[in-house]
């Protein structure tokens, strides 16, 4: 019998669909392939408020019509050729603990979840490199960089929520331990990427050359949106000898920024400073027992002894020519210790609790005033939501540092509609007076579908390159449609 719509019509889609996936099926096997509701729901949904709020309201996440779960490079050219033929999108998935809706489908189309690309290649430990398949998750590599005494050194606040090593990269991602050890971008030293209509691409062995312009850099950051990262060689480091934690309270936010500063021009490199707010300070005490509220800021420095304590010491007289206070090495131990418990004792913030991570990036002239003027406009604006407002900052550069900071309100309106609303007024705030401000949209998390409508801003003439970009590598706009500002596919068929 023909497949029959509601309607009792022989339905063409339907019919389509079909095909698609018996495709599929033949492509990388039936095992591989779902249809199934369930599925297809869970493989949209990611950590985003929106993601959350919607399950928590029992509301459809926007989803893919398949899944399909390659388990070979080959298998993803495949499948990218399928797509390419229908004209239909491809989502890839990692660990689906992106905060930015990257997994959402909303065009449809085929759910391309890693999962299966699972394996570690190769430890280099001559060179230091390690290269491994994109859907590896961190704690599975860590543990074998860790048996042979090395580690990637990222360690980001998502470890434990299935994270994946093509999912760090494909969002510009960073972990804890990033001052010293860096970014994604610094990380990566080759990708292998499938891009339209399925073709593999493989960047040089070495990502400091003069071979013309940076291709490898092009994908870190993508999203999915210019092709799906299968492999990744990345940079390892020794795991260190000894770590060392220092503390210290200051009067407020300004002078642990300018003690930040200081460290960070000295060209000081500890890996972790993490400088809270008082607001923030309360809510860490909460969720790892950290027993000092006010400003706080945490280091570690790794390394040898020596380094470790020749860092401590020329790190303490800065931080103290700041305003800073000692607090001895405990606060810190115990953050470093507990960093992961929130996940774990399921304390992380949840609807329908409204929030909102703001992640932005700036020069250490601008923090200050960016600090404070989106601190009032969540707090003013929004006074009669009581919308609250927490910042720390924890990745820091030659040149200035990322403020973590959040907006809560506690109790949002009911209806649906109206709680988008507010969330999406609060982001507007939030991000256009960070812009304003000589803020950078996003350090770590990615723009996913959430933050695509400020590209145009942030980039101005420039976004026109990156689309003309997409367009000349992605023609049908398949890739990841409806991420990063690029709207939906083109020519679609369905
Ligand atoms: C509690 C919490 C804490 C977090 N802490 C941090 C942190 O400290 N540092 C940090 O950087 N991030 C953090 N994140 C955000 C998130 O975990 C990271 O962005 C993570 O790197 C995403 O990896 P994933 O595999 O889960 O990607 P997914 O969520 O599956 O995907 C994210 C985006 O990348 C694309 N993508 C995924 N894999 C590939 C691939 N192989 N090729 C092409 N595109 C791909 C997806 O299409 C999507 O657009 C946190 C999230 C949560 C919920």
């Amino acid at each position: 019998m023909s497949p029959t719509t509601s309607a009792g019509e022989v339905s063409g889609s339907h019919y389509l669909r079909g095909q698609i996936a018996r495709e599929l099926s033949t492509a990388i096997g039936a095992a591989n392939v779902s249809t199934d509701p369930a599925d297809l729901q869970a493989q949209a949904a990611d950590w985003s408020w929106m993601s959350k709020y919607m399950l928590y309201k029992n509301l459809e996440q926007p989803s893919a019509d398949f899944v399909a779960r390659p388990g070979s490079t080959v298998d993803v050219e495949r499948v990218v050729q399928i797509a390419s033929d229908y004209r239909i999108p491809i989502v890839t998935r990692g660990g689906g603990s992106g905060t930015q809706g990257g997994t959402f489908a909303p065009y449809g189309g085929i759910s391309l979840d890693l999962s299966r690309l699972n394996h570690v290649i190769e430890i280099d430990d001559e060179s230091l490199i390690v290269t491994t398949q994109a859907g590896v998750d961190g704690p599975a590599l860590e543990e074998k960089l860790n048996h042979k005494g090395l580690t990637l050194a990222h360690y980001p606040g998502s470890y434990h929520l299935g994270a994946t090593i093509g999912g760090f990269i494909a969002a510009r991602g960073s972990g804890v331990v990033s001052t010293k050890y860096g970014k994604a971008e610094d990380q990566v030293l080759q990708l292998e990427v499938v891009v339209a209509p399925g073709k593999t691409v493989t960047t040089l062995p070495v990502p400091s050359h003069a071979a013309g312009s940076d291709l490898l850099q092009s994908f870190v950051g993508s999203e999915g949106t210019l092709g799906v990262i299968t492999q990744a060689s990345l940079r390892i480091d020794p795991l260190p000898e000894t770590r060392g934690f220092l503390s210290f309270s200051f009067p407020d936010i300004f002078a642990g920024i300018e003690a930040g500063r200081l460290i960070m021009t000295n060209r000081l490199r500890p890996a972790v400073i993490r400088l809270y707010d008082e607001a923030d300070s309360k809510k860490l005490q909460d969720w790892v027992g950290t027993p000092f509220t006010g400003t706080l800021m945490i280091i570690m420095c790794d390394g040898s002894s020596e380094l470790v304590n020749y860092e401590m010491k020329a790190i303490t007289a800065l931080a103290e020519k700041a305003g800073g206070a000692s607090l001895g090495p405990d606060v810190g131990q115990t953050w470093w210790d507990g960093k992961y418990e929130p996940y774990a004792k399921g304390k992380l913030p949840q609807p329908p609790l409204m929030y909102g991570t703001f992640d932005q990036v700036a020069r250490f002239v601008d923090l200050p005033r960016i600090y404070r003027a989106k601190k009032k406009i969540i707090e003013e604006q929004f006074a009669e939501y009581g919308a609250r407002y927490t910042a720390h900052l924890s990745h820091w550069y030659d040149w200035g540092a990322m403020l973590y900071d959040r907006f809560y309100v506690d109790e949002p309106p009911t209806d649906p509609a109206e709680a988008m609303v507010l969330h999406d007024r609060l982001w507007d705030a939030g991000i256009l007076t960070g812009l304003e401000n000589g803020g950078v949209l996003n350090d770590h998390h990615g723009v996913g579908i959430k933050l695509g409508r400020f590209m145009r801003t942030q980039h101005g003439a420039g976004f026109e390159l990156m689309r003309q970009l997409k367009d000349a590598w992605d023609p049908d706009g398949i890739m990841n449609p409806g991420k990063l500002g690029f709207g939906p596919p083109r020519n679609s068929k369905w």
